[in-house]
């Protein structure tokens, strides 16, 4: 088979550099196009120069339409509003899309449930091998353990993270409420502050840190009486995102349309 033919979208992102150089290291897959949007002043400029690997002949252009008619998959990790204009063309042209980009909203599920009757859309709040098993063993965890445990998902991000709670400390509470067989916007507690009463049991609640340079941290800590339990990830850099979603991308070709997730790619579903 050819080499899987992808366009990386958001392309002087930080995440987009790591997926043009990730790409390109990686045997059967190979940068088609790479996208930023009009007016960005990396149009024209050579991808590899912008991933810091040298030149691959590649320029940023700000015409996703043209080079989704000639790929094979997109990979995706910029905002919502630029996600939802994506899946439709990645529709448009039936091929695969991967989607990084979190802080969707209902709405924008929507958008992406619709464009994923004609794409292979691959979508997790966090590609990483180590954070997909992270969730299963909390999903396994808060199974096990009855509602006197309390379940708080803490995580921490760089000073530059615009959304909160994170995509992956969502991903995670989804994990725990499945396990606990409830609904987690039913049960969650996304913020504390002031007088907030004594915690209600059964609820899973979220705690947000913010600074520096930090890739991700995320704890999925079990109160129980006398003891603890705390399962957590730390990402180190953010190959490990970009190697996931590629991974996903090859994974996803020749899949019929529909909505897969890491779970899937990585066969924790089967
Ligand atoms: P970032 O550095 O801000 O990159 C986003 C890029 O997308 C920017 O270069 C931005 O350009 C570009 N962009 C925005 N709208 C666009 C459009 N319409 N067309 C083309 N490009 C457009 O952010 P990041 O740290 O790389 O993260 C990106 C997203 O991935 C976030 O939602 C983050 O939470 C998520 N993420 C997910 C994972 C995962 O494993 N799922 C891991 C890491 C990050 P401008 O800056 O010029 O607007």
């Amino acid at each position: 088979m050819d080499a899987m033919k992808l366009v990386v979208v958001g392309a002087a992102g930080r995440m987009g550099r790591a997926l043009i150089k990730t790409v390109t290291e990686t045997y059967g897959a190979v940068v088609s196009d790479a996208i930023e949007h009009p007016g960005s002043p990396v149009i024209g400029v050579d991808a590899g120069v912008l991933a810091g690997i040298g030149e691959l002949g590649v320029p940023v252009t700000d015409d996703p339409l043209t080079a989704f008619a000639a790929a094979d998959g997109v990979l995706d990790f910029t905002t919502p509003a630029a996600t939802i204009v994506f899946a439709e063309y990645a529709a448009q042209a039936r091929i695969v899309h991967v989607i990084g980009t979190t802080g969707c909203s209902p709405e924008d599920e929507a958008a992406i449930d619709a464009a994923a009757r004609h794409a292979v859309v691959v979508k997790s709040g966090n590609m990483s091998l180590g954070v997909n098993l992270l969730a299963g063993l909390a999903r396994q965890a808060a199974a096990a353990l009855d509602i006197d445990f309390d379940i708080e998902i803490l995580e921490m991000h760089h000073r530059h993270k615009v959304d909160a709670p994170s995509g992956t400390a969502l991903l995670l509470g989804e994990a725990v409420a499945e396990g606990r067989g409830v609904g987690l916007a039913q049960s969650s507690v996304r913020v504390r502050d002031g007088h907030t009463g004594p915690r209600q049991p059964g609820s899973i609640g979220f705690a947000t840190l913010r600074g520096g340079s930090v890739v991700g941290e995320h704890s999925v800590i079990l109160a129980g009486e006398g003891e603890r339990i705390e399962l957590t990830h730390r990402a180190e850099n953010r190959d490990i995102f970009a190697r996931g979603g590629v991974k996903a991308a090859l994974w996803a070709r020749g899949k019929k349309p529909g909505r897969y997730t890491m779970a899937d790619v990585l066969g924790l579903n089967d």
